[in-house]
């Protein structure tokens, strides 16, 4: 169970006049750019420690010039050099999955943003459980693949995971303070995507800037090509089940374009909560960054007045076969979610690449998947989720340039 959901929640504010002390690995990205807009208000309750990017050294630059970190990761050893030059003194650089790992463990840290897309996030991710630093976590691959793992850690450890996925900030908004053993569903909205309204004959013709092109949220390339597949939603479903400790087929998925709810709970007695906010990831990000406080912000407000209906169907798992992949996949156990979520990832990149059709994503993680021995009967370690995921990657590629 995630340390986090327990009773005694514990306020990170410490002492009056003492700032908390935080790292966002991924701040060049999108999640870690409204992260610093909502840090640039609080400047008053946090210090910033770490920043990192994967090779975007110029923002990183520019964020270092205005939050002085002490310390900063480039994903791309070659640019330590040109990096070097632009930052403010006494900024401190570190590189690659060594220096990721080397922020996770830092003693002065009370709270890690991960907000590196892709399974790139789950080594810092065990480190920093492993360290006992409070988690905002917004990256899902890295859960997604070594859930168990994760989970059992952060039990361990007692290290509080706080979800920054817009669904699962909202399911934990939900079930705050409540007992597992009252939760009957899990309702997980989604907007539905850009291709809600698309029949999937036409899904050949459309081009890349139509499959980026999402009606609800502004989000990195990988996750807004998720969102299209809807395997965002299937990924969901997992980071869900981890997260709350909750069975699968007690996660029902239900499209609601507009994008108000978040998501619901509903509760043995038959009550369901929902929380709603206007699509804005700064509400959720804010939300895992001063939980169990909260703190004034700037987003809109939702104007009820000015809302004609909210409405749902259920998705339509034949126009979007990815959702039911993940439940398989879910349902597979062992290394099988890591295989799913690896070789997505790498059948979005040569989609992005212009290698394979969109149509094509979730035939190659199908394939994938039906190749893969999964461990049976064995309990699975971090190296097998890694060796997995890895196989999963070389497989992809190897479908994907044939
Ligand atoms: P982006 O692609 O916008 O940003 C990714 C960040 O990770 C960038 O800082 C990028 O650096 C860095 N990065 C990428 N690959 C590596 C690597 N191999 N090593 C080190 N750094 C790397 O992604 P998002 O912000 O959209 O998403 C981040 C995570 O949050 C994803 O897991 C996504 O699923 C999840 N999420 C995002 C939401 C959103 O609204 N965007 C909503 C809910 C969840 P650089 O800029 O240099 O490339
Ligand atoms: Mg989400």
């Amino acid at each position: 169970m995630n340390p986090a959901l327990s009773m005694n929640r514990k306020y990170l504010g410490r002492k009056s006049g003492v700032k908390k002390r935080i790292a966002i690995l991924g701040s060049t990205g999108s999640i870690g750019v409204n992260a610093l807009d909502v840090l640039s208000r609080l400047r008053a309750e946090f210090e910033v420690i770490g920043l990192s990017c994967g090779s975007n050294i110029e923002l990183l630059a520019r964020q270092a010039h205005k939050f002085h970190p002490k310390v900063v990761c480039v994903g791309d050893e070659r640019l330590t050099g040109k990096i070097k030059k632009a930052l403010p003194s006494g900024t401190v650089i570190v590189t690659g999955a060594d220096g990721l790992k080397e922020i996770a463990s830092r003693d002065d840290l009370d709270l890690l943003l991960l907000a590196i897309a892709g399974t790139a996030s789950l080594t810092p991710l065990v480190e920093a459980v492993k360290n006992k630093i409070r988690i905002a976590l917004a990256n899902k691959e890295a859960l997604v693949s070594a859930g168990p793992i994760v989970m059992e850690l952060a039990t361990k450890n007692k290290t509080e995971i706080i979800p920054v996925d817009s669904e699962h900030s909202a399911i934990f908004q939900c079930i705050e303070g409540a007992g597992r053993e009252f939760i009957s569903k899990i309702y997980l909205t989604g907007s539905g995507g850009p291709l809600l309204n698309i029949s999937a004959k036409k899904f050949n013709s459309l081009t890349k800037r139509d499959i980026l092109r999402h009606p609800k949220w502004k989000m990195g390339e990988k996750i807004t090509v998720d969102s299209a597949t809807m395997m965002n939603k299937g990924l969901e479903i997992i980071e869900a089940k981890y997260l709350f400790d909750i069975d699968e087929d007690r996660i029902e998925v239900l499209v609601h374009p507009e994008a108000v709810i978040h998501s619901m709970v509903e509760f043995v007695d038959g009550a369901i909560l929902a929380q709603l906010a206007v699509p804005d990831m700064r509400i959720p990000i804010q939300y895992a960054l001063t939980y169990p406080a909260r703190q004034a912000g700037d987003s809109a407000t939702v104007d009820f007045s000015r809302m004609n209906k909210l409405s749902f169907q259920r998705p339509d798992t034949g126009k979007f076969p990815c959702l039911e992949l993940a439940r398989i996949a879910l349902r597979l156990g062992g290394t099988a979610p890591a295989v799913l979520c690896a070789a997505d990832e790498e059948a979005v990149r040569n989609y992005l690449d212009g290698k394979i059709k969109f149509f094509e994503i979730p035939e190659v993680i199908a394939k994938v998947l039906s190749r893969h021995k999964n461990l049976k009967g064995k309990r699975v370690s971090l190296g097998d989720v890694l060796a997995a995921a890895g196989w999963a990657k070389e497989e992809a590629r190897s479908i994907c340039c044939h």
